[in-house]
């Protein structure tokens, strides 16, 4: 067996940081990046912290009892983070999607759900509110964030045989609890509520039917998701790659599924739904069919960078905006400049790119941008 290499530097740091964005003129109109594409998406991650370890994404060997996490005063507060969203609503955003690491390892995440609640979209609606999370403490916090404002969950669950889920996530957890858990969020109007699950050929993709099967006929929408190059520990190989085309040939042939139409732009799931009425599936192809044209999508970190794609190589640096003395108007005119230069297409030119960006500069985890 080959030793893996483990890298001792800061992988947060390897990454070249531009000069931290200067305030400018307040931004109006309809904002645009260089592709014609909106901001519309807010990702934001408020922890790089997990209680899992993900072998796609904090594989145990790099992201051990050795590895520093951001210490507390550089995360920033749920008082920035409500401003750099207010800000963000201020140039289009609609939606925004709490992740991490774990979100709900964040100490009071409720208070900082009813904060961005509060929010209202340049049209004067509420903000399209959700979450990512493992499930692993879905069943405790369910009510309490549905009471501060959450409108969904999607919930990440790789198999259903305790076993292979422990293959995949590394911990010692049992999948009973995160079926709870999105029964919780169910019940308390956290829905309708999606479930990821990450399907590695080799790895999982035997249990495709398995979930499929467990989830046809509920409320619950299923989504298999391409493992993907993101970031650069995860030691990902193509053949590990189960492609969406393949993955719905394989489970038409005992559940037979149609296409449904296509999703709503910025959408990144193509929607499938069993020819039997028992519901539909999602299938999310960013390795075999990118689609980045559409990508409307922006993601702070928790320490406040800015990052423009998954597989972004920089982060602006909102923090030290946000701790100047700056107006909003000021801040919005800094961030609306910087979408108005985004040209990121990492998807769709993946197959023509090197192996590793061409600057040595290495690409963002997974656990620290947020999915
Ligand atoms: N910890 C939460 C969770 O797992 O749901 C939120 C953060 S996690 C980074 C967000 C999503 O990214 C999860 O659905 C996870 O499965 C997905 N993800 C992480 N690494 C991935 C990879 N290499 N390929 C595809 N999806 C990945
Ligand atoms: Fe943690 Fe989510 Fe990454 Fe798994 S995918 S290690 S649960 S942050
Ligand atoms: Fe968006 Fe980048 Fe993903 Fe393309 S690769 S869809 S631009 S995040």
């Amino acid at each position: 067996m080959v030793a893996k290499v483990i890298p001792l530097a800061d992988l947060r740091r390897l990454a070249s940081t531009p000069p931290p964005p200067a305030p400018a003129a307040p931004f109006e109109g309809d904002l645009r990046d260089a592709l014609g594409r909106p901001l519309h998406d807010l990702r934001i991650s408020v922890t790089d912290r997990c209680n899992f370890r993900c072998s796609y994404c904090m594989p145990k060997e790099i992201f051990d009892k050795h590895y520093r996490f951001l210490p507390h005063d550089a995360l920033l507060s749920f008082e920035e983070i409500t401003r750099a969203a207010r800000v963000f609503v201020s140039l289009g955003v609609r939606k925004i999607r709490l992740t991490g690491g774990e979100p709900l390892l964040r100490k009071n995440l409720e208070r900082l759900v009813e904060m961005l609640a509060g929010l209202r979209t340049l049209e004067g609606q509420p903000l399209d509110l959700t979450l990512t999370t493992n499930g692993s403490l879905l069943k405790r916090k369910a009510r309490a964030l549905k009471d501060a404002g959450l409108q969904r969950v999607t919930v990440s669950l790789d198999a259903l045989d305790d076993a292979i889920f422990r293959r995949m996530n590394d911990a010692d957890f049992p999948v009973a609890d995160v079926l709870e858990g999105i029964d919780e969020a169910h019940t308390v109007g956290l829905g309708p509520v999606k479930v990821n699950m990450v399907v590695k050929r080799g790895t999982n993709d035997h249990e495709v039917v398995a979930m499929a099967e467990r989830f046809r006929g509920t409320p619950v929408v299923l989504r298999f998701i391409e493992y993907m190059d993101v970031g650069a520990t995860n030691g990902w190989r193509m053949d590990e790659v189960l492609p969406s085309g393949e993955l719905i040939a394989r489970l038409g042939e005992v559940f037979p599924l149609e296409p449904l139409g296509a999703a709503a732009q910025g959408e990144t799931a193509a929607r499938w739904r069993y020819r039997d009425g028992q519901g539909e599936i999602g299938v999310i192809s960013s390795v075999t069919q990118a689609f980045c044209r559409d990508c409307n999508r922006a993601r702070l970190t928790t320490e406040g960078k800015l990052f423009l794609c998954l597989f972004g190589t920089q982060g602006h640096d909102l923090r030290a905006l946000l701790r100047g003395d700056h107006a909003d108007a000021a801040i919005g005119g800094a961030i609306a400049g910087i979408w108005q230069g985004r040209s990121d297409r990492y998807s769709e030119l993946r197959a023509q790119l090197p192996p590793a960006p061409a600057d040595g500069a290495r690409r963002v985890e997974m656990h620290y941008i947020g999915g």
